[in-house]
């Protein structure tokens, strides 16, 4: 009768409890679409929650919830792998926001299980949704320089003070993975294990590669250019030091968005590049196919 009374106390209460916290889900995602809406020209408030986002365990500096999009396996088809795919690592990089809401709407309509999609449109909310936008985070570190790099001191922040005379909007932090952001991220990697990773910024105009096997020779109008590794990038960390392929896109522009044919195109190239290339079956079955087709 006791336990009984018990259970029952504790049934009431975990209720409202989870009741609670999806409303606290639900009023973050709002407010946190509500900045991106008023930040962005190209991404309206009711475009973003449109996308039926998600929070993460993930907080900024500013305690800004780092949010999510996942497009799960299909029930009858097995995915070719999965793609993590992130905007927004610097925060004055705005077409890299954009740009990702925009693919989100393609598959929002047509995702028909080639991959299972994470998506994280905005790694570095403080960075953006502040009055003046910054690269850097809340604490003025580059977040793509503060991933895991062995011996730091002589690496990456011997990098930042020789190669690029201490400039500011490089500033890899005192130590690897200080940043809340980036510290997220690698523990997303480590849970979710994604094939690939998709990194997208702005304004190079260009394709950029880490990893095993080779990059997309070209994606809409942005060709392959490989610029090296920093230490402590993102690419530094997945790529080489995982052997987690990292595709770099960097758009031409960090205010101005590609035309919709070309957001169009770039997407149409990297899901037939990534179908090709997203694990090493996939790529030894693509050459097998290319020999197939050549002439003899
Ligand atoms: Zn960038």
């Amino acid at each position: 009768m006791m336990t009984k009374s018990i259970i029952t106390a504790v049934f009431l209460i975990l209720i409202p409890l989870s009741s609670i916290q999806a409303a606290d889900t639900q009023t973050l995602v709002e407010q946190e679409c509500k900045r991106i809406g008023s930040k962005l020209g190209s991404v309206g408030m009711q475009e973003c929650l449109g996308m039926e986002l998600t929070t993460t365990n993930g907080r900024s500096v500013k305690n800004a919830p780092i949010l999510l999009k996942e497009y799960p396996p299909l029930e009858k088809r097995a995915p070719l792998g999965k793609v993590l795919l992130i905007g927004g690592i610097h925060g004055d990089e705005y077409s890299s926001v954009s740009i990702v809401f925009k693919w989100m709407r393609i598959l929002k309509e047509h995702h028909t299980g080639l991959f299972h999609w994470h998506i994280v449109p905005l790694l570095n909310p403080d960075g953006l949704l502040r009055k003046k936008s910054q690269r850097m985070n809340e604490n003025n570190v580059d977040l793509n320089r503060n991933f895991p790099m062995a011996d730091w001191e002589n690496t990456a922040l011997k990098y930042w003070s020789d190669k690029t005379e201490s400039n500011p909007r490089r500033y890899p932090g005192k130590a690897p993975l200080s940043e809340p952001e980036s510290s997220w991220l690698v523990d997303y990697i480590n849970d979710f294990n994604p094939d690939i990773i998709v990194a997208v910024h702005a304004p190079h105009g260009i394709v950029d590669y880490d990893g095993p096997r080779n990059g997309p020779y070209k994606l809409g109008r942005l060709y392959l250019n490989l610029l090296g590794t920093y230490p402590g990038s993102l690419g530094n960390y997945a790529g080489i030091q995982r052997q987690i392929p990292v595709v770099t896109i960097e758009l031409p522009y960090a205010g101005i968005m590609p035309t919709s044919s070309e957001i169009s195109s770039i997407w149409r190239d990297m899901v037939k590049w990534l179908s090709e290339n997203i694990t090493e079956e996939a790529y030894n079955e693509s050459r097998l196919q290319n020999q197939d087709a050549a002439p003899s």
